[in-house]
């Protein structure tokens, strides 16, 4: 007595059942957040001690971000109610744009090349570049296709936005607040794209000495580890054949793209805890009964540091083209078609003036180190900040838990929450911005924090 294949149960593997969708086990990620809860306890600042601006001009810098937070929390909905995705942020730049007229301040756009980039400056009467610096508030506004704002770049638009305006009011009403210079860049396609990375190749940094930009999150942090990233796209090309009766006078590309993505998982067992491969496979042939002549790979390969990423990217495309040697196939491997970002260094003297101002607004970042460098993305900023000292610290705009790329945390971006940190995060870029113009010890120690940490990379070349 046989049974038939459709009469057999598998009771023990609802799994399979297509309808529904996995659930992994929490048990590592419960982990980190416990990692991260002790981390929070145990961790400390260690504050540089420099002196910055003066307090008064503090204390007028925060009413006049104050001052624009009804305006700046209607360009954060706008945004938000208008999600746009990389380099269509023709919306949100009209919002910025009107913003900083309202405020009587002219702005480039296009600007380097890009459509939707913004630039505009103030520099105090008696800036001289020989003598005085500048530094650079930064504001991302571009969404996620299908979920919108879910990484929260309409409230990193308003920070940069907020501070810059704020600092503008600032040189005007006393000429004497600081003598130096701040640029405001709106930078878009920040997700995937390398926006900033377009622009500095187009000059957007030149002349800058150091850059400042807050990051929407779900706890005050001063610095979290973010990733170097590289995308490759890899072509097979083998011969296609009747896979029937003449399978001997084929080449198969998608054997040598399945060889690959094994080779890739294999490769991960000696890799560091923080390189990352994730491949797709977007072309693997159109039917069964011919050899397929075409396959395509798409990967993203992310490592902690730019030598690490050049040397995984190293073993990644020998592990592509071993997958060629053993299909029999031709192979093209094309890196940085989308340029590749750095992972950001981070800058303590500047860092530390963050905690400070937010400290002022009520909020006390956690120090660097407290999130595990596991739950770790990338970003273009990345990239700026190892051409220039720079910050990319994060500030929390929800109280729930919940991950950055998801329906959430878009949800988050338009609440209250978002809002105050919205204006917070203005005040505290601005005040960094002021405190490194005001203080020479200060951006002194800046400097020498960079070039002891390996900035100062030649970005553009790096991987050859
Ligand atoms: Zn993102
Ligand atoms: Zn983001």
């Amino acid at each position: 007595m046989g049974t038939s294949h459709a009469d057999h149960q598998i009771p023990d593997q609802p799994f399979l059942d297509p309808t529904v969708s996995p659930e992994p086990s929490r048990a590592y990620l419960e982990q980190l957040e416990r990692d991260t809860e002790r981390r929070k306890n145990k961790l400390a600042h260690h504050l540089a001690d420099h002196a910055g601006a003066a307090d008064e001009l503090h204390e007028r810098l925060e009413s006049l971000v104050n001052d624009q937070a009804t305006d700046l929390r209607r360009v954060l909905h706008e945004l938000h109610e208008h999600p746009e995705t990389a380099f269509q942020e023709h919306f949100a730049v009209q919002q910025i744009l009107a913003h900083l007229e309202a405020h009587d301040i002219a702005a480039e756009n296009p600007a380097f090349g890009l459509a939707t980039a913004i630039r505009a400056e103030v520099a105090s009467e008696d800036f001289d570049p020989q003598r005085h610096r500048t530094i650079a508030v930064m504001s991302e506004y571009d969404a996620l296709p299908g979920i919108g704002h879910g990484c929260g770049h309409n409230v990193i638009a308003v920070t940069g936005l907020g501070a810059f305006v704020a600092l503008v009011g600032l040189i005007r009403e006393n000429p004497t607040a600081f003598s130096g210079r701040v640029v405001y860049l709106g930078t878009p396609a920040e997700e995937g794209e390398g926006g900033k990375e377009i622009m500095a190749r187009a000059g957007a940094l030149e002349g800058v000495d150091a850059a400042a930009m807050v990051h929407s999150y779900v706890t005050d942090l001063v610095d979290q580890v973010w990733l170097g990233r590289r995308q490759c796209t890899v072509r097979y090309r083998g011969r296609a054949a009747h896979a029937s009766s003449h399978p001997f006078m084929g080449r198969n590309a998608l054997d040598a793209a399945v060889l690959a993505y094994q080779g890739l998982g294999l490769l991960r067992q000696q890799t560091p805890p923080t390189d990352r491969v994730h491949a797709v496979l977007p072309e693997g042939g159109e039917r069964p009964n011919i050899i397929t002549e075409t396959a395509t790979l798409q990967l993203y390969v992310r490592s902690q540091h730019p030598e690490t990423l050049k040397a995984l990217s190293e073993r990644v495309t020998d592990v592509l083209r071993g997958a060629a040697l053993m299909a029999g196939v031709g192979v093209e491997i094309d890196w940085d078609s989308t340029p590749a970002t750095l992972p950001v260094l981070g800058n303590s003297p500047l860092s530390d003036r963050w905690v400070l101002a937010q400290r002022r607004r009520g909020r006390d970042p956690y120090p660097a180190g407290t999130v595990s460098e596991v739950l770790a993305a990338s970003t273009d900023f990345g990239n700026v900040s190892y051409r220039i000292p720079g910050i990319h610290p994060l500030i929390s705009i929800t109280d729930q838990d919940t991950g950055l790329h998801t329906r959430d945390f878009a949800a988050a971006a338009a609440t209250p929450l978002a809002e105050s940190a919205g204006v917070d995060g203005a005040y505290g870029l601005a005040a960094v911005a002021l405190d490194y113009l005001a203080d020479d010890a200060l951006a002194h120690h800046v400097t020498e924090d960079f070039q002891a940490t390996g900035g100062g990379l030649a970005v553009e070349n790096y991987f050859g």
